[in-house]
């Protein structure tokens, strides 16, 4: 179906890069085409009126003209620039991240109207919350659940049996949590203390508000990012094989 020559829709930028001399080239996430790529002209001209509309993470109302290559902004409106989040150093480096990770996931032109609600919900947790990581694992936790990859934490995903509260492990190539039958001596398996199995659980069943109450010490924390760290690249390895991963949702 074609495009009509001019429409509107709100964005989230994910990221942009410089383009010719004055130009940028702006990756977003839209609620009715996913992501998409679009061209902002002359927005590096000190006297761009677009240019404070359009930096990462700002949700933004666009106007846009079909183009060749790429639909071109005309014009740009901040819904909501996520100002707090641009204060602060450690927030900021939290929101590129949610950006970052919603641009991995996803493919252009592939709606996913869950991806976007989570995207903004995740910047406007981390303009308040005071646990920043926590609150970006139950982001990470969520956006696996969206996409039809979330991990197994109650049954050994090799022989099905329950996990038992013992010392189990995690593999990020089987996408869950081995007992300890299977997963002892396993390569790339990480032992996965009682604890630590525990807190994934809770995160990932629990409403945010409920999840953001959990105090965890430093070394705890660390050690979910790491299961997580290593399941998300597992994941995206294996996506970056497949390019149509998402359709089989
Ligand atoms: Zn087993």
């Amino acid at each position: 179906m074609a495009r009509e020559r001019v429409y509107r829709t709100r964005a989230v930028v994910l990221k942009r890069r410089d383009h010719g001399e004055a130009d940028r080239i702006l990756t977003t996430y839209t609620p009715d085409f996913g992501k998409r790529v679009f061209l902002a002209r002359g927005v590096r001209k000190p006297a761009s009126r677009k240019a404070g509309h359009l930096e990462p993470f700002t949700h933004v109302n666009l106007l846009l003209a079909k183009g060749r290559t790429w639909d071109l902004v005309t014009q740009a409106e901040t819904v909501y620039g996520f100002r707090p989040l641009r204060e602060d150093l450690d927030r900021a480096a939290h929101a590129y991240y949610l950006a970052e990770l919603i641009d991995a996931f996803t493919e252009e032109e592939d709606a996913h109207i869950e991806l976007y609600d989570l995207l903004l919900a995740g910047l406007r947790l981390l303009e308040k919350t005071d646990k920043l990581a926590l609150t970006t694992r139950w982001f990470e936790l969520e956006l696996l659940k969206l996409s039809g990859f979330q991990p197994e934490f109650f049954h050994c995903v090799e022989c099905g049996d329950e996990i038992q509260p013992v010392t189990n492990y995690f593999s990020a190539e089987l996408g869950g949590v081995l007992c300890p039958r299977h997963g002892e001596g396993r390569a790339h398996a990480i032992a996965l203390d009682v604890g630590a199995l525990k807190v994934l659980r809770y995160i990932q069943s629990q409403p945010y508000e409920q999840a953001e109450r959990l105090e965890l010490t430093d070394a705890r924390m660390r050690q979910i990012e790491r299961v997580l760290a290593d399941y998300i690249r597992h994941v995206l390895e294996r996506k970056l094989k497949t390019p149509d991963f998402i359709h089989r949702l």
